[in-house]
Order: C-alpha cells, then structure tokens, then sequence
C-alpha cells in the first residue's frame, strides 16, 4: 500500500502523483503493483490508457491540482476531475491534500511554490483559503470564504463558485419573484446567498438554530437584495417555492425544527447534503406532500465544474458525470 499521507495513489478514474522525495527504488519497488495499475487521468484514459513515463511519475509533466481539507478521505472530488480532464482531453494530476488548520498556510504557499496550478478548498479551510488568495473575485469577497484558488499572471485567485448552477440549469427552477427559504448560516449558506439573490427572488429568509448568526448573514448580504434573518420559531407566513436546507443537520440524520406551514404542494425541496439514501429533511419534505425533493448531487459536480473552467478555460459536461457519480456511490 502506499503511505498513509497519500503521496502516491489512485483516485476513482485516475493518478494522484507522488511527490519526488517518496520515489526511492525501495518505495518504487514496493508501491510497483499499484503503480502498474496507475493510469494518467487525461485523454489517454480509459480501454487506450498508457504507463506514465518516468517525468510523469516525478510529477514534473502534469498540471497539479487537488482539494485541501481536513479530513479529505471522502472527497469525491479526484473522481469528478478525473471523469472531467479525460472528457475535456486533458492531462492533469489531481490529489487529497488532509491538512490541519495549523498548517494551512504553510502546506498551500509550498504547493503553489512548486508549481501547483490550482486548489478547491473544503471543510474546515473555506475561511482560510481568502487569507492566502492575493485577489478575490467578487462572489468569493462577498461570501468571506474561498472554495477554489487558481494561479494568474499576478498571483492567486479566490473564488467561491457557483452552488446556484444546478437550481436553475438543471432542474429548471426559476427563483426570480419567488419566496426562497435558506437553512443554515454556515459556509455554505454564505456561498449561495449572493448567487441566489442575483436571481432577484421576492425574498430569501434564512433560518438557522442560533438566530443571530442568520441576521449577520442577512445584514451582510442586504445590499443585494430582499433578505431576513431568523430562528426558527419565527418562521411563519406564507409558504416557500424552494426551500435549501444548508445545514449540517442532514450529515447526522437531524431534522431542523421547520413548522409544516412552510411547504405547500408546490414546494421544491433541496438538500446540500447528499448521499446514498435520502436525508431526514427531504424525507420529512416528502411526507408533507412537496413537489420535489432532491438531494445536492448537482451542486457538488457543478460547482467542481466551474472550479474546472477557472482552471483549464474549458467548462466541462456534467450531466455524464453526476450519472456516474450517483452510480458509484448507489444513489437512488
Ligand atoms: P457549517 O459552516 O458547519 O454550518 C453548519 C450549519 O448547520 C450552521 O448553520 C448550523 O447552525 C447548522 N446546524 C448544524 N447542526 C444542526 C442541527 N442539528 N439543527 C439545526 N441546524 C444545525 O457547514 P457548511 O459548510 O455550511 O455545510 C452545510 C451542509 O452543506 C453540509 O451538509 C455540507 O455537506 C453541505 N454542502 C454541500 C455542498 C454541495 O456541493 N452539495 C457544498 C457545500 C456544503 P448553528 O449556526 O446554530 O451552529
């Protein structure tokens, strides 16, 4: 097996490179049937796949990019770049980075020092990633929180790309004149507020558990349109066309405390969370008759396709891609 810390391996469709310290003829020797299998994630992929040369294996030919977080091991992120780069015929290397919060810093300067081209930045390093970006665009400033760095001719990009995308262009949702009701006022909620209220919705009333935390969010937000912050118990009035549940609630199977006034038969219910069955706030969603509830799949791989384009100049396809991805993780 190799190390633990993943310097060399596989992800779902591809190569995550090695860094050049670990190729000993020993460590070579050893990871030798693992690497027989290594297949270099790009147009070479599938049933025509080549042997990586010797500059590749040293992680010299191949753009470098991969998530940073902590912890990554779940990440489904090589997987969906790898089914991007080889769709888009190109090469590139893409690989966990499992970095503590004290190291952040450090281990991203050495990255980007050593050629790297680009990062997504996940739990629990969103509000981390701005502090290293020398730019940020202004979707990333507003939401105070960087999921993807790039390299530019003059340094580093933020950005915090669109979780918005799959609402309108996949689902055909329109948001425009609607009442969206937003749950959570974590990072997430942070990322989607700007692009949803770009959409001029009637209103966006966020919720969360802590009140205050929702009518920060709500202040920070309200130059750009109609916003409220409240708890849950405030939560009253007519009810919501959409309504995103953006809390970490779902990772633990808890149900926030919504009144069932909020859904109406014509209610569309989505969850960021997604996973191989249904969370307990789209069961709930069901149970009180929505029109449709559905899981966070197409955020997940749109806003990785964005993360792509930044990167490659190429937007990828992604509808191939959420289909193998729902397969591999036996989402119904
Ligand atoms: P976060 O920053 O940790 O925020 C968590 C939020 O959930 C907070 O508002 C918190 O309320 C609330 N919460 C936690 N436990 C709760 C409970 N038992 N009852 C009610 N509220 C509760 O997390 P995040 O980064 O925003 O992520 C939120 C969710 O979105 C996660 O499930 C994550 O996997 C998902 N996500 C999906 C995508 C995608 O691409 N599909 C992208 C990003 C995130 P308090 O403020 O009161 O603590």
């Amino acid at each position: 097996m190799y190390p633990r810390d993943s310097r060399v391996g596989l992800n779902g469709s591809g190569l995550l490179i090695a860094n050049p310290p670990y190729f000993t003829l020993e460590r070579l020797q050893a990871w030798l049937p693992e690497l027989k299998s290594c297949l270099a994630v790009g147009p070479a992929g599938g049933a025509s796949a080549r042997m990586l040369s010797q500059s590749e294996l040293m992680g010299t030919a191949l753009d470098q990019y991969g998530v940073i977080g902590h912890p990554v091991g779940h990440s489904l992120s090589p997987f969906i770049h790898g089914m991007f780069a080889r769709d888009c015929g190109q090469n590139i290397s893409y690989r966990l980075y499992d970095v503590a919060a004290a190291e952040f810093h450090e281990r991203v300067r050495a990255f980007f020092a050593q050629g790297g081209r680009g990062l997504n930045v996940t739990l629990p390093h969103k509000i981390r990633g701005m502090e290293v970006a020398h730019e940020l665009t202004p979707r990333a400033a507003h939401a105070a929180a960087v999921n993807t760095l790039a390299v530019r001719a003059d340094g580093i990009l933020g950005d915090n790309t669109d979780l918005v995308h799959d609402l309108c262009d996949n689902l055909g949702l329109v948001i425009t004149h609607r009442r969206v009701l937003v749950v959570g006022a974590g990072g997430a909620t942070r990322g989607i507020l700007g692009p949803l209220l770009g959409l001029a919705p009637k209103v966006v009333v966020i919720a969360n558990r802590t009140p205050q935390r929702a009518e920060d969010l709500a202040a920070a937000f309200a130059d750009l349109g109609a916003i409220q912050g409240v708890g849950f118990g405030q939560l009253e009035g007519a009810p919501f066309e959409l309504i995103v549940n953006a809390t970490s609630a779902s990772l633990t199977g808890v149900l926030p405390p919504f009144p069932p006034s909020v859904i109406a038969p014509h209610t569309v219910c989505y969850d960021l969370a997604y996973g191989k069955s249904s969370t307990a706030f789209l069961e709930w969603a069901t149970r009180q008759g929505c029109a449709r509830a559905l899981q966070g799949w197409g955020m997940l791989v749109e806003q990785a396709a964005e993360s792509f384009r930044l990167w490659r100049g190429v937007r990828p396809a992604t509808r191939k891609v959420l289909a193998a991805l729902k397969e591999r993780s036996g989402s119904t």
